[in-house]
């Protein structure tokens, strides 16, 4: 189920694999505590999650870029989020597309 895109779910509340925090009371929430899940096992939470790929938001990677992070501005990452859509059209499973990362290993400018 740790490989199965959105498979960790299924395991309930039972998983061992799960650290099952919760937040401090959350002022703005009616001082509720909220439910953190964490992933507790080899890849951490990367192992318990859903798998499902959302693009980031371009202001958060301009704010980065501003505060002096060169080659995190939106326009440089964009190529980035548009590789995975470009070479992934049929994966086979999880595993698969993990294996094909379009990220290189360090980053590289082509323009
Ligand atoms: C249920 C769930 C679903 C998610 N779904 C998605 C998704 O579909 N797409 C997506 O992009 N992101 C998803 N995420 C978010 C993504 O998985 C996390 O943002 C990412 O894995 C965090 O990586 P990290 O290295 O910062 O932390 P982690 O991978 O959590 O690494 C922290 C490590 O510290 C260890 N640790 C924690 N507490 C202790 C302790 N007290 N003692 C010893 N070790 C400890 C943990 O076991 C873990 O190995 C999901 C997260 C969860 C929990």
């Amino acid at each position: 189920m740790l490989k199965m895109p959105a498979g960790f779910a299924s395991l309930g509340d039972k998983t061992p694999y799960n650290w099952r925090y919760e937040t401090t009371p959350q002022k703005h929430c009616n001082d509720r505590r909220m439910y953190w899940p964490r992933g507790k096992t080899l890849g951490g939470s990367s192992s318990i999650n859903a798998m499902l790929y959302v693009r980031g938001n371009a202001s958060d990677y301009d704010h980065w870029r501003q505060l002096g992070n060169q080659g995190w501005s939106y326009d440089d990452v964009l190529r980035y989020f548009r590789r995975p859509s470009a070479t992934s059209a049929a994966p086979t499973s999880s595993t698969a597309t993990r294996d094909r990362s379009p990220f290189p290993t360090r980053p590289t400018r082509t323009s």
